[in-house]
């Protein structure tokens, strides 16, 4: 397991749990984003509506699953969670979509990996709140329309250009989330660290937020190991020198890179002459599969302007010369 991995780990949806924000408020960040779902949140309350239907996007662990909570929350009604590999058959889908009350939320991560078949389904479903189903077999099979309650579907997905494009005109509100600047996080690791009685300085938590890859998720798991770390060697208080020492250990650079990212741009440096060179040939040479480099691993060194697509592919920048290092070429993107 990848310590800064975005993807939630066993041990990060057991805690997960309690420090997951309720409500818009405690929703930190992705001021844009809050600030239209408020709007919309209110609206569809004063009319007394089911909220249009939400497409999120963003990598793992920038709050996809947290803000379906909080919207429902805020609209106050249930929320049933469920994944699009866990729907196997329509018949799965029919059965969720049939037990939700009216103006429930279904939210459903990883829709990008909805069966076909299954996706079939949904379409009628958002569109006018009805499903064919198939009754009997073979000569004597006929199909019925059942209606449904008014429902909110949220779909989550890491990439908005994963889905077909018939499941993302179904969506009325498309939002993204962006990664999370280092003040942001301070803020989320502080609020965890008073929720878990964490005794963390605020120079301490602002040492983790800038190692966490503008994502959450992984804030809060590496404030758990700092934790540990300071409770065995600093007398549990967390401040800036036991932050950085903690990150040494656990081989997070200050930029918040670990060795397969390091391992990333050496690659594309020493191997490939700073590229350009093809997403595949990257892949293979790190034993990753194609897209969790491109989901997990490329999106925050692009962001942070080490890496950049062209369309011959992946080059490092001057940056990640200099990160490893290293004197840039000239060649070398900016
Ligand atoms: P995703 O569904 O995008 O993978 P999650 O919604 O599960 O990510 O978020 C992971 C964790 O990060 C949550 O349990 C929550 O504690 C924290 N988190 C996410 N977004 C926020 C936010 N905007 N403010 C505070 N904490 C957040």
């Amino acid at each position: 397991e990848r310590i800064i991995g975005g993807g939630a780990t066993r041990e990060d949806a057991a805690i997960e749990a309690s420090i997951r924000p309720q409500r818009l408020d405690d929703y930190l960040g992705q001021k844009p984003v809050r600030e239209q779902m408020s709007i919309y949140i209110e609206a569809a309350k004063r009319r007394g509506e089911a909220m249009d239907h939400v497409l999120i996007f963003g990598p793992p662990g920038l709050g996809k699953t947290t803000l379906s909570h909080v919207i429902a929350n805020e609209l106050g009604v249930g929320l049933r969670v469920t994944s699009g590999p866990v729907i196997e058959k329509a018949g799965d889908l029919a059965a969720l979509l049939t037990n939700l009350q009216p103006h429930d939320v279904l939210f459903i991560d990883e829709i990008h990996r909805l069966s076909p078949v299954v996706e079939e389904v949904l379409y009628p479903a958002m569109e006018d709140f009805q499903i064919d189903i198939m009754i009997g077999e073979g000569p004597a099979a006929r199909s019925i329309k059942l209606d449904l309650p008014p429902f909110t579907l949220i779909g989550a997905t890491t990439r908005a250009g994963l889905l077909t494009a018939p499941l993302r005109d179904r969506f009325g509100i498309v939002q993204r989330l962006e990664f999370y600047s280092a003040e942001e996080l301070t803020r989320i690791v502080r609020r965890s660290a008073q929720i878990l009685g964490i005794d963390c300085e605020a120079e301490g938590a602002a040492e983790i937020a800038r190692r966490s890859r503008g994502t959450p998720r992984i804030a809060n798991r590496l404030l758990r190991r700092v934790r540990d770390f300071a409770q065995v060697r600093a007398g549990g208080r967390i401040d800036t020198p036991v932050a950085a020492a903690a990150m040494q250990m656990l081989k997070v650079d200050p930029e918040g890179f670990d060795d397969l990212d390091r391992r990333l741009l050496n690659l594309i440096i020493e191997n490939f002459d700073g590229g350009p060179v093809g997403v595949e040939s990257l892949a293979a040479a790190l034993s990753e599969e194609r897209g969790t480099l491109e989901d997990v691993i490329e999106p925050y060194l692009i962001q942070q302007g080490f890496l950049v697509r062209t369309a011959r592919g992946r080059m490092a920048t001057q940056k990640a010369w200099r990160h490893l290092g290293l004197q840039p070429r000239d060649q070398a993107a900016e």
